[in-house]
């Protein structure tokens, strides 16, 4: 069979950490910048960094569209903290401009851990990922307000929704491309194989 690629929206955010951490989970890795590039991929990776930026960035691209019918068409996407708010139905603090591609049925708050906690690291256990909790390293991170009935809550810290899996989408409000752990890598690039054996059947 032939190698499994996961691409990495390429427009803003730590796109090199997860290109690292994908190859590290068995895939190749590639940026994606440009819609023809996103055809070529078994699964995306939507990186940290400023969720308006990005958003902005996907529509002067010409990537929003695409990027929204290839989610709605089951593409396997995992998003990290800005990554996980482009991946939200609905945000409740949008800035103006700022769109979603969705694909969760959730509502996320954009900074929601606080401005004095702008930085933080805990230990989070995510359903899915077996060996014990993750490292978790929150930066300006969201957390989820609420999910609707076709979402999956995968993890908590203090209280709040901190990773939530709906089908083939996945998002942490945490950056595991930071830590070294390439565990939740591995749990995506599971399911782009498994949706990518499903579409050759
Ligand atoms: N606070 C940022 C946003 O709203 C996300 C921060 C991050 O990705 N580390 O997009």
């Amino acid at each position: 069979m032939s190698d499994l690629v996961i691409g990495v929206l390429a427009l803003q955010g730590d796109v090199r950490e997860h290109l690292v951490a994908l190859a590290a989970a068995g895939a190749v890795a590639r940026p994606v910048r440009r819609p023809e590039e996103l055809a070529g991929v078994d699964g995306l990776v939507l990186p940290g960094g400023e969720s308006t930026t990005i958003s902005k960035l996907a529509v002067l691209f010409g990537l929003m569209e695409p990027l929204r019918a290839r989610v709605r068409t089951g593409l396997p996407v995992y998003g990290t903290c800005a990554g996980m708010i482009l991946l939200a139905d609905k945000i409740l603090d949008p800035r103006s401009g700022q769109e979603t591609v969705g694909g969760i049925d959730m509502i996320v708050r954009r900074n929601a851990f606080g401005r004095q906690n702008e930085s933080f690291e805990a230990a989070v256990d995510v359903g899915g990922v077996e060996g014990g909790p993750v490292h978790g390293v929150f930066i300006r991170a969201p957390w989820v307000e609420s999910v609707g009935a076709g979402a999956e809550v995968i993890a908590e810290h203090d209280g709040h929704i901190v990773a939530v899996r709906q089908g083939n989408a996945l998002a942490t409000a945490f950056h595991p491309e930071l830590t070294g752990d390439h565990r939740v890598h591995g749990l995506f690039a599971d399911m782009a194989r498994g949706y990518r054996t499903a579409g050759s059947l």
